[in-house]
């Protein structure tokens, strides 16, 4: 297997997005294919892949998960090593993610672990989520491949290198997409009585959209509703027969998604008979809350303040959204933010993390996984 560096930079000249990770399988197959040893049993899942390395006297199966997938940015890091893939770029880390994996690879393959680890090589978490798909196909078909516990984590470019910060319970959001459709009737600017104006209807009810999170949810939990974007109408003297709102749900808690969701719903109904015109929703994707079991974030961060070199942190839970949340849903585990140490965000065309986040990361994983008990 090559360097650790070499690997990112390799990954990160081939972006792909979700369920279309072809190259980037290719390449995760044949750098396992090098280190492969008689306890390694490898398969595919879609894009995925999913390794199972047997323990010397397994009692436990632990999983380690890291994405695959890469965004629709054209990169603008100007690196040597940029993205070759026009229009798309590794900007959410998850190059740095699978290099972490495969350098767990080669690790459990220099020496073999005492307890059974399985790594899950997951596509489209970003969208439109393969978390979700891919445990359920474990559960319903390979249910031997499904872990006891689980654990991944995710670049943060606003902490140091070396920085493992996590939190018992809540770390990650509830999200969701939110798309509305109205649909009215268009006509003449100068004879609104004859038409139904979509422009004026979807000004209204993303004003009343904006009393949801101030009126119904409880003050001491939190909640996101975000119109990002509006569209309505084709020119300046014709009433609008159509509009479109595009935007993102978070909350704190899983029952307040199911609220604001309600809530979104009965006031586009409302809007449907006030107005006289049709109304139509679409959740788009939607992660579950990213909430760690106690006793495995506490591990982590014990491990953590352990290890030479890493810097335990015990992080505020944030409004980002990850589909990891799917299998911490049904399995204990906990995930982590890694120091990334770069002044541009995930998600931004000039992300570029610092690589020497990728051994110690990598060391400070094997290092906990293989001494992870359950507790
Ligand atoms: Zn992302
Ligand atoms: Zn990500």
């Amino acid at each position: 297997m090559k360097p650790l560096v070499e690997m990112r930079r390799d990954l990160h000249q081939i972006p792909e997005v979700g369920f279309e990770e072809f190259k980037t399988q290719h390449y995760l197959l044949a750098a396992i294919e090098q280190v492969k040893q008689p306890y390694f049993e490898v398969e595919t899942w879609r894009t995925g892949i999913i390794l199972k390395i047997e323990g010397k006297n397994p009692t436990l199966k632990i999983g380690w998960r890291t994405d695959i997938d890469a965004l629709a940015i054209a990169e603008e890091t100007d690196l040597p090593f940029a993205s070759k893939h026009e229009g798309y770029m590794h900007a959410c880390g998850h190059d740095c993610h699978m290099t972490i994996a495969l350098g767990l690879v080669a690790d459990f393959a220099k020496e073999q672990p005492d307890e059974t680890m399985i790594i899950y090589f997951q596509p489209a978490e970003e969208s439109p989520g393969g978390a979700k798909p891919m445990l359920a196909y474990l559960k319903e078909s390979r249910p031997e491949l499904v872990p006891d516990y689980i654990f991944a984590c995710h670049i943060a470019p606003e902490y140091p290198v070396g920085t493992v910060a996590t939190r018992p319970g809540m770390l990650f959001a509830n999200t969701s997409e939110l798309f509305i459709d109205l649909k009215g009737q268009g006509g003449h600017a100068a004879r609104p009585h004859l038409t139904k104006d979509m422009t004026v209807v979807a000004a209204n009810l993303i004003l009343q959209l904006q009393t949801i999170v101030s009126r119904n949810i409880d003050p001491l939990d939190s909640g996101v509703v975000t119109i990002g974007k509006m569209t309505s109408g084709v020119v300046q003297n014709i009433v609008a027969a159509n509009a479109r709102l595009e935007g993102t749900i978070r909350t704190m808690s899983a029952e307040s998604m199911t609220l604001i969701k309600e809530r979104i719903t009965k006031l586009c109904k409302a809007t449907e008979i006030a107005y006289d015109c049709e109304v139509t929703i679409d959740w788009g994707s939607g992660y579950y809350q990213v909430f760690n079991e106690e006793k495995s974030a506490n591990a982590l961060l014990r491990y953590a303040s352990e290890v030479e070199g890493v810097t335990a942190y015990e992080c505020d839970a944030a409004m980002t959204g990850e589909d990891f949340g799917f299998f911490l849903k049904e399995l204990p585990g906990a995930m982590f933010w890694a120091g990334a140490n770069t002044p541009y965000g995930l998600h931004d065309a000039k992300m570029s993390p610092d690589e020497r986040l990728l051994p110690i990361t990598t060391q400070f994983v094997a290092g906990f996984l293989r001494q992870f008990k359950g507790e």
